[in-house]
């Protein structure tokens, strides 16, 4: 069987590349500046120095229906026949996470007017709605969807959709199954409530009450889509999870202190625990999967298990400035897969 997670690649546009033709091949503009350059549709070479490999790395250029096309369309063809299915962003601040899944509001405005820059999120509620129909001539008919929206933050799990934002707490019972009691799950019949429903959600981060400037990049965030999908008379279950995960630079630097120190162990703890979750899962060591190791890989449990799939997609950036983190980001990511 095929790795349940695939690791993919998308390195952000530099600004000061936006006037300069493209590549007939759609290929990295070369730009002296660059430490990345995509040398094929599965491998990158860093700063002249390294190559790594992924299951595919995204031409510079592509646009958001691209992303949407190779990485989510083949998990939705297999959501609809019963499997948990994930969509999660890695990497550092600022390169391209939240505007890839589109899950900050500003992306979510453009998703209202059906811009071509709406991320993931967008694309992915409008194809579920596209086969929730009363019409029989789909085979699998999606006949109830609800959403629900977790906030996870210095290893504590935020439910942003009940009436009061409340915390969650995670246990496991006799057979080693994660219990999270009490989740929101709200039932949406359209796209534009599901997509207010995301928005209200947004703006109850926990985040926002820290002094943090960058309020998305610290906490993690996990959508829900949980659909109850008919076929023939028959009920089946699955849920889509698009996780925008902190930024990977949060490492407790030298000579960081305080809160920001406090977040960035945090963050390190749930990050190092999903590689090693990853990891297990494409070694297909399914026996040993190290859920327990952070509330992250707790709360995803269920939809990081040999029986469902994941696609990580690895947002960098290529300006020299971001050597470190980029270094750090592609370590990660091509050691996961
Ligand atoms: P992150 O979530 O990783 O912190 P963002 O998604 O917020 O980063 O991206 C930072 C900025 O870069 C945003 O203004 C976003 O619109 C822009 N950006 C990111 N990726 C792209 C891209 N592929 N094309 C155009 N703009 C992008």
């Amino acid at each position: 069987m095929d790795a349940p997670v695939k690791v993919q690649v998308r390195i952000k546009p530099s600004a000061k590349w936006n006037n300069l033709p493209q590549y007939s091949n759609g290929d990295l503009l070369s730009d002296e500046d660059s430490i990345l350059v995509k040398l094929s549709t599965t491998k990158v070479e860093f700063n002249q120095e390294k190559e790594f490999h992924f299951d595919h790395v995204y031409d510079i250029n592509c646009n958001q229906k691209e992303v949407f096309e190779k990485s989510t369309l083949p998990l939705l063809n297999q959501l609809i026949l019963g499997y948990n299915v994930t969509v999660m962003a890695y990497g550092p601040t600022g390169s391209g996470k939240s505007y890839t899944l589109g899950t900050t509001n500003s992306n979510m405005e453009l998703a209202c007017s059906n811009h071509d820059d709406a991320g993931l999120l967008a694309q992915i509620i409008s194809w579920i709605f596209s086969r929730k129909t009363d019409s029989t001539e789909e085979q699998y008919q999606i006949s109830k969807v609800q959403i629900s929206f977790l906030e996870i933050y210095k290893e504590e799990i935020f439910d942003l959709l009940s009436p009061v934002v409340s915390k969650i707490e995670v246990k496991n019972d006799k057979v080693e199954n994660v219990i999270m009691e009490n989740i929101t799950d709200l039932e949406v019949h359209n796209q534009e409530k599901a997509l207010h429903l995301i928005r209200k959600a947004n703006l109850r981060r926990q985040v926002k009450k820290t002094k943090s400037n960058d309020s998305s990049s610290r906490s993690h965030a996990i959508i829900s889509l949980k659909l109850e999908i008919q076929r023939n008379g028959e009920i089946r279950h699955a849920v889509f999870k698009i996780v925008d995960l902190a930024g990977s630079e949060a490492v407790a630097r030298d000579g960081t202190t305080g809160e920001i120190k406090n977040e960035g162990i945090f963050i390190n703890k749930g990050l190092l625990a999903l590689g090693k979750v990853i990891n297990a899962l494409n070694s297909k060591n399914v026996s040993h999967v190290p859920h327990r190791e952070s509330v992250l890989t707790r709360a995803l449990k269920d939809s990081l298990s040999g029986n469902s799939l994941t696609v990580l997609i690895c947002c960098v950036k290529a300006d020299v400035q971001s050597i470190p983190t980029t270094s750090a980001a592609l370590q990660f990511a091509s050691k996961a897969r």
